[in-house]
């Protein structure tokens, strides 16, 4: 780990100051909690597969012109991005009934939706991060009407371009969550992707077994969860040299 200012501790990333004003450095953690901080453990290596993943599943969303915070990957835990305001929401995007939809309203886990839903939390531990409308977004001017907007198409387009890379390496993409900031550059403001996006964020299933290949594994007690992190970066190539020959395996993941 680097010697600069530490701004940050999270749960799963530690942010330092980064070498230029307007740079911050993201580290990523072994650590896992769920269920707000009631559980906690660790998951080696989970840190280097989430920079790994995060990084390629930015520069691919920049190439499509989807505007993000990525900068470069440092090291084996380490990410250089742009210093943004975060904006105070948790943006989920789902496209198969799962995770505290099915709890909420009854809808059984696996149950395709009839279109992709997006929906608003409050980025608030304290109050457990509450489910919000536009309503309230915008009347507590966490966000203006034109930054929802932009909110809400930049998400769907991540969830069509984001579903089918995954269905291209047999993975379902089921939900996920994103985070938004505002990057101010000379006298513009524009909104753009921040955080993270990593199986600890996405629900990701195998498309032939079903087979949970994100945190609900750390969640749930499923075991194997570094294993399933690994399968997902090894899918979509990511993974060091080495690796090559198991890509021609298929390891169960279930114990
Ligand atoms: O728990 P829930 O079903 O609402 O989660 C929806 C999606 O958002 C899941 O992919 C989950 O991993 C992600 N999420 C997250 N951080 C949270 C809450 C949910 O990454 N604080």
């Amino acid at each position: 780990m680097t010697r600069r200012r530490r701004i940050y501790e999270g749960k799963a990333k530690v942010i330092f100051e980064g070498p230029e004003p307007g740079t911050i450095i993201q580290y990523f953690k072994d650590d896992a909690t769920a269920f707000n901080n009631a559980k906690r453990g660790v998951i080696s290596g989970k840190g280097v597969l989430n920079n790994r993943i995060s990084e390629y599943l930015m520069l691919r969303l920049g190439e499509i012109g989807v505007p993000t915070h990525f900068m470069r990957r440092l090291n084996m835990r380490e990410q250089l991005v742009r210093e943004v305001e975060i904006i105070p929401l948790e943006v989920v995007v789902r496209n198969i009934a799962a995770g505290s939809l099915s709890s909420r309203l009854g809808i059984p886990e696996g149950t395709p939706l009839p279109r992709s839903i997006v929906e608003y939390y409050y980025k608030n531990d304290e109050l457990g991060d509450p489910m919000v409308s536009e309503e309230h977004i915008t009347a507590f001017g966490w966000a203006s009407p034109q930054d929802l907007d932009d909110i809400l198409a930049q998400a769907l387009r991540i969830n069509d371009f984001l579903a089918g890379l995954f269905l291209g390496v047999g993975i379902r993409l089921v939900d996920f969550k994103v985070e938004f900031g505002r990057l101010y550059e000379n006298d513009e403001m524009r909104i753009v992707l921040a955080d993270e996006i990593t199986p600890d964020s996405c629900r990701l299933w195998d498309i032939q077994t079903n087979e949970k290949m994100d945190k609900d594994r750390f969640r749930r007690d499923l075991g194997k969860v570094a294993e399933a992190y690994q399968e997902v970066a090894r899918r979509l190539g990511i993974l060091p040299e080495g690796n090559v020959r198991e890509l021609h395996q298929t390891p169960r993941l279930a114990n």
